[in-house]
């Protein structure tokens, strides 16, 4: 999966332009930068570089500074750190039953387990839920494959999440 490194392109999903405008001609047509620099600086530093439309996402709690891109016009988010596009990973749900690590019993109350894009996600989920209803034993499922994802599988997946 591509990183997405060219926050000024199109779109890999909807083709749609993330870059738009020149920063120096934006701010050309502003005072700010007239104190400390001359036009000819402004022109150095800001010329050739655009704004971007690109959204970068921060996860409070997980990292300092952007986890996730995302595309305004499709809503499409990318993992910064890996470049795989989000999408639903994880099934949270009560895991009352057991059967080759597959539940065969034990959905939330709506019959629908709980959903989750990353590792992270997913383990806030499950606090939650351990808080709102505990002692039905919350797990982490695949959501590909319905397999149970053991505790001491947590820290691998959270960490290929951050792509260490
Ligand atoms: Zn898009």
């Amino acid at each position: 999966m591509p990183m997405i490194t060219n926050k000024f392109g199109n779109c890999p999903e909807c083709g749609e332009k993330w870059g738009h405008g020149d920063q120096y001609e934006t701010f050309l047509g502003q005072d700010w930068w007239k104190k400390t620099m001359t036009q000819e600086q402004l022109r150095k530093e800001y010329e050739g570089k655009q704004w971007s439309h690109l959204i970068g996402i921060e996860v409070h709690g997980m990292y300092d500074g952007v986890c996730e891109w995302k595309c305004p016009f499709c809503q499409t988010r990318w993992s910064r750190f890996t470049g795989e596009k989000m999408r639903v990973r994880y099934h949270i749900q009560k895991g009352s039953r057991m059967y080759m690590r597959r539940p065969y019993c034990g959905y939330s109350s709506d019959n629908k387990p709980a959903e989750a894009e990353t590792m992270f996600e997913a383990l806030e989920v499950q606090k939650t839920c351990m808080k709102n209803n505990p002692g039905v034993g919350w797990d982490i499922y695949d959501a590909d494959t319905g397999i149970i994802i053991l505790p001491e599988e947590y820290v691998t997946l959270l960490k290929r999440e951050r792509g260490y």
